[in-house]
């Protein structure tokens, strides 16, 4: 499962010569439970692309939620690759670090008028969804926001704010389309070395929410900065976010961030077909090694020689 044979030097030459720096790649766990086989594969793609390519290769936490991860896990990550025997650069980027760059972003979005505050909970949008046949879902399976707080009005929401109600931010995603106005794309490599363009469509997502009401930013905001300001010129990551990315690159234009090439590969799944995660209680790294389980067993088992 290593990056094919096939495809020799001359033609990866082709893929890297647009630009004369060094390519860059990033692993970006979320550390809210330990790493699992599926986090190892992902982590040593991008490790043996870099070495491969000669590029850098960068690790990066993504810990902005900050009820949910927690400083052993963290500790568990650096630990964890390590045993895989993996090298990145120092010093780390921890997103918890950065909450007020990303903040003045979604501020700048909403100084543009492409976000509302949204004061709904997951219940009121299910109260909303249920009685409606068919209503529409996102990529994640999630329901479409109905809408509810994007019709109140400037009043409205200025009296439920001043009253401490709590509101999430989401883009107006009708609104965001139409001022970006052109067919949006990526580039895409999934499992080979052909580049292809992927046409963008980021209104499956609906109005997406893009600062929670929690944290003063989301998954989506904080990775398409981050991307842009390390210089990742390859996001090497999960099938699970492919459908992401399209919501990725219209971010990208509505920031002005420059935009990387993409490969999402398979995710590794139990024997039951179902995907590895946190959630399905795949078994972790740590607990693998404690039964014995070798780095190089994984290594080999994952599909990368040595
Ligand atoms: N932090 C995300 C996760 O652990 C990955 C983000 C990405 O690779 O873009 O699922």
């Amino acid at each position: 499962m290593t990056s094919s044979a096939a495809s020799g030097p001359g033609h990866h030459a082709q893929l890297w010569q647009e630009s004369d720096l060094r390519p860059v790649f990033r692993f970006a766990p979320s550390p809210n439970g330990y790493l699992h086989l599926g986090h190892a594969y992902s982590a040593l793609r991008n490790s043996e692309l870099a070495r491969q390519h000669d590029g850098r290769f960068l690790l990066r936490l993504e810990d902005i939620d900050l009820d949910r991860c927690r400083p052993d896990y963290e500790q568990a990550v650096f630990e964890d690759l390590a045993w895989l025997g993996l090298v990145w650069e120092e010093p780390v980027l921890r997103q918890s670090e950065h909450f007020s760059l990303y903040a003045s972003a979604v501020e700048g979005l909403r100084n543009r008028g492409l976000l509302y505050p949204c004061f709904c909970s997951r219940l009121d949008i299910s109260r909303v969804v249920s009685g409606l046949r068919d209503w529409p879902r996102d990529p994640d399976g999630g329901p479409i926001y109905p809408g509810t707080c994007r019709h109140l009005s400037q009043e409205e929401r200025a009296r439920r704010l001043a009253s401490g109600q709590h509101a999430a931010l989401r883009l107006d995603m009708a609104q965001a389309v139409s001022e970006v106005g052109i067919r949006l794309a990526w580039r895409e490599l999934g499992e080979g070395e052909e580049v292809r363009d992927v046409r963008a469509e980021p209104q499956l997502w609906g109005d997406a929410v893009l600062a929670r009401k929690d944290i003063p930013t989301s998954y989506h905001i904080s990775v398409v900065i981050d991307d842009a300001r390390q210089g990742v010129t390859d996001v090497v990551r999960g099938k699970d976010l492919f459908d992401a990315t399209s919501l990725h690159r219209l971010l990208q234009i509505l920031l002005d961030l420059s935009a990387p090439r993409y490969r999402h590969h398979e995710l590794l799944r139990d024997v039951t077909g179902q995907k590895l995660s946190k959630s399905t209680r795949a078994r972790s790294l740590r607990a693998l090694r404690a039964e014995g389980v070798t780095a190089q067993d994984v290594r080999r088992r994952l599909g990368f020689s040595s």
